[in-house]
């Protein structure tokens, strides 16, 4: 079998791939060649397909707030940068705020979260017990002291048809997309040269980019490097209630339990403590979970849902970045021409549009542009200089 070759080859072709191929794309403009290696076009795995996919300004960390408020212009205007032969796509937003809600413990990192998000332009508004009861009567607020809620930029979106228009867009920029598994990576020093697939297929490449989910760390080991981004189950739960509240916000109780309506149905979930979230592989859904957390948490915060039934459920995988729950980004400081985009922390496809545009700026042009996403490099674990953000769902 002949070899290959492309400039630049993106493991993995979900919402992150596909979003830095299509930015890759359209700053080259046809320059040099792009080939997106993805094993299951279908993405029936792939986290982009089993996200909940909501996106938020109420971040602690800066830097996250303002890479969610591009994402949220950006799905603004798919419909327009993302056309292809006229089809428009419609990225669904539904726009409605996070109502995050906290005990007494909670209410200084709330208040301090606001000062932050403010000064980063993002509109959150603090809200007292009553405040919540006028504008949510059916919640109940029994040992909430205060509550953050997101009032423009806030919503949740349709993450799936989001990174088909990207994959469609990039495609159509001249971006080849290949249906098999990267296997292995070729080195030549401290450089990659060539990416092994399944089929046998070798590809040279001047450049490989990381995209490969909740799987990075097993492919950045190909490369003799050590990711900290660990693959964590979460369970989501889908129920009925009779008793409908189309605009309620994402409510997230002090517990962590978090609800939303989904159409006519409702949404939840739960993450665990960071000392019980165990490495998973599996999708079995933790059906004993929704009995014995969430259900009485969600009675207890909406009585309505004291009734309710539930229709469906799945587990998908968050890619954990073990260290600091944030995304680790840009070229190896050793492998220079491997690049990651990996360890989003459940919170990767509202960061798809920034990181897609950042990565394309480094690779072609050697530096951030837009927006500096510098501090998200790998440098950090080595030089002590994590970001911590407090605001994990
Ligand atoms: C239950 C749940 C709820 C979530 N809710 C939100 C939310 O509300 N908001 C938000 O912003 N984020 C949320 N997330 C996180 C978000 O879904 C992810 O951060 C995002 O989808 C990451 O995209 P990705 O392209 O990096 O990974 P993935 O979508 O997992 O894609 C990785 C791709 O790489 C491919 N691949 C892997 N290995 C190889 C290989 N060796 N060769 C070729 N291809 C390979 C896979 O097939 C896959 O298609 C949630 C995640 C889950 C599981």
């Amino acid at each position: 079998m002949t070899d290959k070759n492309y400039d630049i080859v993106v493991l993995g072709g979900a919402i992150i791939g596909s979003a830095i191929a299509y930015f890759l794309a359209r700053e080259l403009g046809g320059g040099r060649s792009i080939c997106v290696v993805e094993r299951d076009p279908t993405y029936a795995q792939a986290s982009t397909s089993l996200s909940l996919a909501s996106i938020r300004v109420q971040f602690s960390t800066p830097l996250n707030i303002a890479i969610s408020r591009f994402g949220y212009s950006f799905l603004e205007s798919i419909g327009e940068v993302l056309e292809v032969d006229g089809d428009r796509p419609d990225a669904g937003i539904k726009a409605n705020g996070y109502l995050l809600m906290a005990g007494e413990s909670g209410r200084a990192l709330l208040q301090k979260n606001q000062i932050i998000q403010q000064q980063a332009g993002a509109q959150v508004a603090l809200l007292e017990p009553a405040d919540i009861q006028a504008r949510y009567p059916y919640i109940n607020t029994d040992e909430v002291a205060l509550a953050a809620l997101g009032l423009a930029e806030e919503g949740w979106f349709d993450a799936y048809s989001v990174m088909q228009a990207l994959r469609r867009k990039a495609s159509s920029l001249g971006v080849t997309y290949m249906k098999d598994e990267a296997c292995g990576l070729e080195m030549s020093g401290a450089r990659v040269t060539a990416v092994n697939l399944a089929s046998g297929e070798r590809l040279a490449a001047g450049i490989v980019v990381n995209a490969t989910g909740p799987r990075a760390a097993k492919t950045a080991a190909w490369a003799g490097i050590e990711l900290p981004v660990h693959p964590r189950k979460r369970s989501v739960f889908v129920f009925d209630c009779k008793e409908r509240f189309p605009d309620s916000p994402l409510i997230i109780d002090p517990s962590g339990v978090y609800v939303r309506p989904e159409g006519e149905h409702y949404v939840c979930g739960w993450s665990p403590p960071e000392e019980d979230d165990r490495d998973c592989e599996d999708f079995e859904v933790e059906w004993n979970l929704f009995e014995e957390k969430l259900w009485p948490i969600l009675a207890q915060r909406v009585p309505a849902f004291e009734a309710i039934k539930v229709t469906r459920a799945w587990a998908g995988h968050y890619a954990m970045n073990v260290i600091d729950h944030n995304a680790i980004l840009g070229s190896h400081p050793e492998v220079s021409n491997f690049y990651m985009a990996n360890g989003f922390s459940g919170h990767g496809v509202q960061q798809s549009p920034a990181v897609g545009r950042g990565l394309a700026e480094l690779i072609v042009g050697g530096s951030y542009r837009s927006l500096d996403l510098s501090p998200f490099g790998f440098e950090r674990f080595a030089q002590g200089r994590l970001i911590r953000e407090e605001n994990i769902i």
